[in-house]
């Protein structure tokens, strides 16, 4: 075939094929832990679910299987059964994929879940984790336990955050009670330290990974890292996704060592901010008509986790709650609006990007909220052009793609007017 005639791509690494399998056996952990009585726990992205893991709780993370939802294009008909009962248009869309998920008794390879023992929340990213579990925990009948996180803002002095971070602490020893008092299952010091050794190796090994995309061709793009996430906040702890990540960055070395990109002619690097539309993943692909690629995704750097500087593998093993405890108060999402600004300009640098899209997400706040201050601080102070996409993660009634496609043209046309 002609150079010509090749697609404008290349195909996913081939460790990334690897996913369905990994997630396959997530998913088949679940059902295993059912047939053998095993204790089960739904969790909210952000908590430490490598607790669950140490003390044998199987973790179920609806947010994963309203993904699931939306990927097969069922979200739609969940989310429209959930506001049948009430919950409002505008309300956190994969709650609602969730609602009507249960509702419908929705078989988990549709994105259902199955009643757990226990539910685990927090609000360290969102105040709606903590209200879909007491709002499902109710109706389930099942015990719900709340981690509350302290937000840092651009005035916490040292002596708030050190008050903040004993305060963590306290509910993680707490949380640990809490699993004992409901599973009989108690904590195994030597295990918490197998599995935050591999959490760590997770987290970093997925940081390697984004490293590797600074090069210029990048070698792995959004087909590799959105999907490749969900191990990262489904089964950090365990040994299975570390080969996966491990496959994934040999993988990517080589086509970096070859001079090798995702994209084979790569004209414009992108970052995207905010979660991806599950509904409508091809919308990333049509990037590459205009010779884009995404470098850089927020979303999907979060949750390696391991960014604080102050958490160090040594802490990680020996001191696993502290370590947990600044991890959650320093998570990607949640930083205030002067360090994410910072932060950004510092990516867009290291990454080597062109633009950045930003997803004005209409049924979560805290992606959406101050994305027009960080839009304007980009433009303005570092003359980084964005783009603002009105959309939704899980529900496709908000996405206008006509729309959608006339500002993609017009962004790129700036974009090839600054080259
Ligand atoms: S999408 Fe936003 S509002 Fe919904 S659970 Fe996630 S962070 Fe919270």
């Amino acid at each position: 075939m002609s150079t010509e005639e090749e697609p404008k791509r290349r195909k996913v690494l081939d460790a990334t094929l690897g996913l369905k399998n990994i997630m396959g056996r997530h998913f088949l952990a679940i059902e295993q832990a059912y047939r053998d009585g095993k204790p089960t726990a739904w969790a909210t992205s952000g908590t430490p679910v490598e607790l669950l893991y140490t003390m044998d709780v199987q973790p179920m993370l609806p947010e994963n299987s309203a993904t699931v939802s939306a990927a097969q294009h069922l979200s739609k008909n969940f989310i429209e059964i959930a506001e049948e009962q009430g919950f409002s248009y505008d309300l956190c869309s994969y709650f609602k994929t969730n609602i009507g998920a249960v509702a419908e008794n929705a078989e988990m390879i549709k994105g259902g879940t199955r009643k757990p023992t226990f539910m685990l929340s927090s609000d360290v990213i969102c105040d709606t984790h903590v209200d879909w579990f007491q709002t499902q925990a109710e109706r389930m009948k099942v015990p719900h336990f709340t981690i509350d996180v302290p937000h840092i803002v651009s005035n916490t002095n040292q002596r708030q955050y050190e008050y903040y971070k004993k305060y963590v602490s306290e509910q993680l020893w707490e949380l640990m009670d809490f699993i004992e008092v409901h599973t009989g299952h108690k904590l195994d010091i030597e295990k918490a330290k197998k599995v935050a050794r591999n959490s760590y190796e997770l987290g970093t090994l997925w940081q390697e990974i984004f490293d590797l995309r600074k090069n210029i061709p990048c070698p792995v793009s959004t087909r590799d890292t959105f999907g490749g996430l969900f191990p990262l906040f489904t089964m950090t702890g365990l040994k299975a996704p570390i080969r996966l990540y491990k496959r994934m960055y040999r993988e990517a070395k080589e086509r970096v060592d070859d001079g090798i990109g995702a994209l084979r002619e790569e004209k414009y690097r992108l970052a995207f901010e905010g979660i991806p539309f599950w509904y409508n993943l091809k919308f990333f692909s049509k990037l590459e008509q205009w010779g884009a690629i995404i470098v850089y995704e927020t979303y999907t750097y979060a949750f390696s986790k391991y960014v604080n500087p102050n958490v160090t593998e040594q802490m990680v093993i020996s001191k696993p709650i502290e370590a947990m405890s600044e991890l959650m108060l320093k998570f990607w999402y949640i930083y205030d609006l002067q360090t994410r600004i910072k932060k950004y300009k510092e990516m867009v640098d290291e990454w080597k990007v062109d633009g950045v899209l930003l997803h004005n997400n209409m049924s979560c706040r805290p992606n959406s909220c101050g994305l027009y201050d960080l839009k304007r601080h980009l433009q303005e102070d570092y003359d980084i052009p964005c783009l603002i996409i009105d959309c939704d993660m899980n529900d496709p009634r908000k996405m206008n793609e006509t729309q959608l496609e006339n500002k993609l043209s017009s962004f790129f046309e700036l974009l090839e007017q600054r080259k």
